[in-house]
């Protein structure tokens, strides 16, 4: 018979893992804070398209994405390049964030999963040395594996009991503070680099990015210390002496948002408990890939789960997917 198996958050990973458990027959529910159809910003992610082959997920519709251009990176002062080349067949592809979501929910929706929208989840529920269940606003639910999927201040991973082992808290230099907005375009003129990526402007600690498009220019502004607006605006002039296409008018985004740029904890299970994406540090620092990371841990964990026959869901039984 199909275990309970709950996931908190909607997070890339967690649907997808959702997804493939179910498959297996198990009876899995999503809890997710945000509601129906707000997910997801107002901006394109990138990543590798074959992380949804290995989740089992067909390509998005061809009028929802398109293959990323080569990344060019820059040194503090602008005056070294180098230019990636990634072969056609292991080119990223570019979609808006929304549309991801509603690809891998639609998926998930397929394959039997439940959705629970407008229902925060708040803490685990630990009884002895095993988590059993989530509180959330709506009220307690209780489940044989638990998959936080909350992201990287998933109140589930920072409540647990600290003997379990699993880091709690994130250090702000493994995080990176996020300003992304899309401008007009100010200048005709043609792009140094299409994506340039910048290694601490300006002498800065931290990275940029201005990416050319055909209607807008993407910037992005990382920062391992707090910044505001002024600092943004100050920046963007800045930036704008050397790159004459970013205009000042702002058409879309424009959100502060964090990055975990840390390594995965040296434990990411407990008995009952998973964490998978950015709640389990999956990103990796300087190219991101959260998203493909978290779609390949959800099929290691998905294999674990299958091989788990009796479905007993410990430490031990789990720890397959903590190596893989
Ligand atoms: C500006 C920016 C650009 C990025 N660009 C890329 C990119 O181009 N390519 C890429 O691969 N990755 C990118 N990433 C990283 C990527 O978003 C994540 O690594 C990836 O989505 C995995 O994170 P996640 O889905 O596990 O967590 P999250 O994206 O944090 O999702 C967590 C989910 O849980 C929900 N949630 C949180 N708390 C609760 C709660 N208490 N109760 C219920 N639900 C809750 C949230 O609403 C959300 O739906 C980017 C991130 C940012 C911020």
């Amino acid at each position: 018979m199909g275990k309970k198996i709950i996931v908190a958050g909607l997070g890339h990973g967690g649907i997808a893992a959702a997804a493939l458990i179910a498959k297996q027959g198990h009876d899995v529910t999503v809890y997710e804070k945000k509601s129906e159809g707000t997910l997801g910003y107002d901006w394109t992610d990138i990543f590798a398209p074959q992380a949804l082959e290995i989740a089992g997920m067909d390509m998005p519709p061809e009028d929802k994405y398109e293959y990323k251009e080569d990344m060019t990176f820059f040194n503090p002062s602008f005056t070294k390049k180098l230019q990636q080349h990634v072969p056609q067949e292991k080119l990223e592809i570019k979609m808006e964030r929304r549309d991801i979501y509603e690809h891998f929910i639609n998926h998930a929706l397929e394959c039997g999963v439940k959705i629970v929208y407008d229902c925060e989840v708040q803490a685990p529920i630990v009884l002895g040395n095993r988590v059993v269940g989530i509180k959330t606003e709506k009220g307690d639910v209780y489940g044989d594996l638990i998959i936080d999927a909350c992201g990287m201040r998933s109140p589930v991973r920072t409540n647990l009991p600290s003997l379990f082992g699993i880091d709690k808290e994130v250090a702000d230099n493994e995080r990176i503070l996020i300003y992304r907005a899309f401008f007009n375009i100010g200048s005709e003129e043609e792009a140094e680099a299409k994506f340039k990526v910048m290694l601490f402007p300006g002498g800065v600690k931290g990275i940029g990015w201005i990416a050319s498009e055909e209607k807008y220019t993407d910037l992005l502004i990382g920062r391992f210390e707090k910044f505001d607006m002024n600092e943004v605006e100050r920046f963007s002039d800045f930036l704008r002496e050397t790159n004459p296409r970013l205009g000042k008018e702002k058409l879309r985004g424009g959100q502060f948002v964090e990055i975990p740029v840390r390594q995965p904890p040296a434990i990411m299970i407990a008995d009952g408990y998973a964490a998978i994406g950015d709640s389990a540090f999956m990103t990796v620092p300087l190219i991101g890939s959260g998203i493909a990371n978290s779609l390949k841990a959800a099929k290691v964990l998905s294999d674990t789960v299958a091989a788990d026959k009796d479905g007993v869901f410990s430490a031990e039984t789990l720890w397959k997917y903590q190596t893989g």
